[in-house]
C-alpha cells in the first residue's frame, strides 16, 4: 500500500450494509502501510459470489486533504434465491479514513 499511496500510514474502512435480509453485521477494517493495496472485499452474503471494490473509494479518500470519503457501493454478484440466480441487492455504505505518515508529511 505504501507504494500505491505514498505518505499514507493507515486506511480505515467502515462498512454498513443494507438492501438484503438479514442485514449483515457492519465491518471495520484497518489497513497499514505495509499491507497490499487490495481493497476488494467478498460480499458478506454467504450465498453470493460477488465482491465490493473499494479501491476507488480509498484512492479518492487519500487524495483529499481531509483523507476521508464516504459513499455507497453496490454488490455486482448474484445469489441463489429460491433455486434461481438473481442479482444481489446488497449495498454497502462506506466511510474511508486515511492517516498520514508523519515522516512523509
Ligand atoms: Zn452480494
Amino acid at each position: 500500500m505504501a507504494a500505491t499511496f505514498p505518505g499514507v500510514d493507515t486506511v480505515r474502512l467502515e462498512l454498513t450494509f443494507a438492501g438484503v435480509a438479514p442485514t449483515p453485521a457492519s465491518q471495520g477494517v484497518v489497513l497499514h502501510a505495509g499491507a497490499p493495496a487490495f481493497f476488494e472485499f467478498a460480499c458478506p452474503c454467504n450465498d453470493c459470489d460477488g465482491s465490493l471494490d473499494l479501491g476507488a473509494a480509498v484512492s479518492s479518500a487519500v487524495r483529499t486533504r481531509v483523507r476521508r470519503s464516504t459513499g455507497t457501493v453496490a454488490c455486482s454478484g448474484s445469489r441463489i434465491v429460491a433455486g434461481a440466480a438473481s442479482p444481489c441487492a446488497l449495498r454497502a455504505s462506506y466511510v474511508v479514513t486515511g492517516t498520514a505518515n508523519p515522516s512523509a508529511a
